[in-house]
């Protein structure tokens, strides 16, 4: 079957629809095809399935403060159309040129931010879709006909596109101060204790941050280079970025730099825009993506560190990615993941040499949890022709 570029959501419909009564080949979905290699490998061949002519808004009442766009919209687009309005969707994406609403929406994509404004499931009210079967239904805000059971809106984020095409998202937008000012306020640590101390102080500091990032000195290292300026020379650095007004942020930045005054931390040179320079810096071979409660992140960083893997951390949502030596073993990834088990989280391979996916999960449910996944899976795409064996095989 060749390669399908629909225009509109009926004509992916019909094009579904005719597969599941015919022969029932399978799709892989293409949005802006910058991360195809997450997740597990397919278990079938496919064919493509381009979403980049469904890249309209559909509708934007400005006043509501919502959006509905096509899901082959590039971020970039959607922030152009909504900085018009000076109105955004605060959610980090790192290649926003490239990334499209449905990838993001498909890959359940955070960045620093979402300490202040959280995550997509926070933004997103409505989607339409097509399953596996060509039917189309939409869910959440501009409800034309809601699926009773089932919040599909919060389904569909992170599903990798195993469960239905996203044709169309509604989000929820936020105003912008004017004019709009943010900032990067950087300390630096010998250890990891007076990290610790200094993340406690900010939960009574007069400062609201929107983004609280560790980071270890092979981190550190690796962005001075990639970015040709200097980050910090301690073991440790932890990054705060305080946004809004500019004089909330000239205020905000001069009370914490009071504030830091009283630990045992070093105050250095504020970055320049720290959010923008994507981390990992460079593509490495191999990304590993811990969950944790955030009360025990600095644990896990402890541990890493010393297994010499270079880590950034989103500190106060206890997300911690983290790049590994490029002679490491997958050995190294299994003893993160006891770690990150033992003190109650979870680890996703993000990437790794293809031939690793042999040995290791990439994923990391319990089977209670692959065990209803595959049910929802059953009902939206019985046979099997969306993104197959990508989440779970
Ligand atoms: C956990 C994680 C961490 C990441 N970290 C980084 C990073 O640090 N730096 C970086 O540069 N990039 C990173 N990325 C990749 C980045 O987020 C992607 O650029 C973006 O999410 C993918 O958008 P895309 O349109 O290119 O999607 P694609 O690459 O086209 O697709 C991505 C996945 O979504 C599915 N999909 C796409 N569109 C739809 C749709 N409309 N409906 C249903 N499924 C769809 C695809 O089949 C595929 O499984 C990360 C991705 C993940 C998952």
């Amino acid at each position: 079957m060749p390669e399908f570029t629909p225009s509109t959501t009926q004509e992916l419909s019909e094009f579904l629809q005719a597969n599941a009564a015919g022969e029932r080949q399978a799709f892989q979905i293409v949005g802006g095809g910058t991360a195809l290699e997450y997740g597990c490998p397919l278990s079938k061949p496919v064919t493509n399935i381009f979403l980049k002519k469904l890249n309209r808004v559909i509708d934007y009442p400005t006043r509501d403060m919502t959006i509905t766009v096509e899901a082959g919209m590039t971020i970039a687009e959607l922030t152009k159309t909504l900085r018009a309005e000076i109105q955004e969707l605060p959610i980090d994406v790192p290649d926003p040129k490239s990334a499209t609403v449905g990838g993001i929406l498909a890959c359940d994509v955070s960045g620093p931010r979402r300490f202040g404004h959280g995550t997509l499931r926070d933004f997103l009210i409505g989607v339409t879709a097509v399953d596996g079967l060509g039917r189309t239904f939409h869910a959440g805000g501009r409800v034309v006909k809601n699926v009773a059971g089932y919040d599909l809106c919060k389904l569909l984020i992170g599903s990798f596109g195993t469960l239905a095409v996203i044709t169309e998202a509604t989000f929820k937008v936020q105003s912008m101060p004017v004019p709009m000012a943010d900032a990067w306020e950087l300390i630096g640590f010998d250890d990891l204790s007076q990290c610790d101390a200094a993340i406690a102080n900010l939960s009574s500091s007069a400062c609201r941050p929107v983004a609280v990032e560790v980071v270890n000195q092979k981190a550190a290292r690796m962005m001075a280079e990639a970015n040709e300026e200097p980050f910090h020379s301690t073991p440790w650095g932890m990054a705060v970025m305080i946004e809004g007004s500019e004089a909330d942020v000239h205020w905000q930045c001069r009370q914490l730099q009071s504030e830091w005054e009283n630990l045992d931390g070093r105050v250095l040179h504020p970055l320049r825009d720290y959010r923008r320079k994507t981390w990992p810096p460079v593509k490495p071979q191999s990304t590993v993506r811990v969950t944790l409660p955030p009360s025990k992140c600095l644990n896990f960083l402890e541990v890493a560190d010393a297994m010499d893997v270079a880590l950034s951390a989103h500190a106060g949502d206890g997300v911690v990615i983290g790049v590994l030596p490029n002679d490491s073993a997958p050995s190294l990834v299994q003893q993160l993941r006891e770690k990150a088990h033992e003190l109650g989280g979870r680890l996703t391979v993000e990437l790794c040499p293809s031939e690793w996916k042999k040995e290791l999960s990439v994923f990391d449910q319990s089977e209670s949890t692959l065990r209803l996944m595959r049910e929802i899976k059953s009902k939206l795409d019985p046979y099997d022709v969306l993104n197959p064996g990508r989440l779970f095989s």
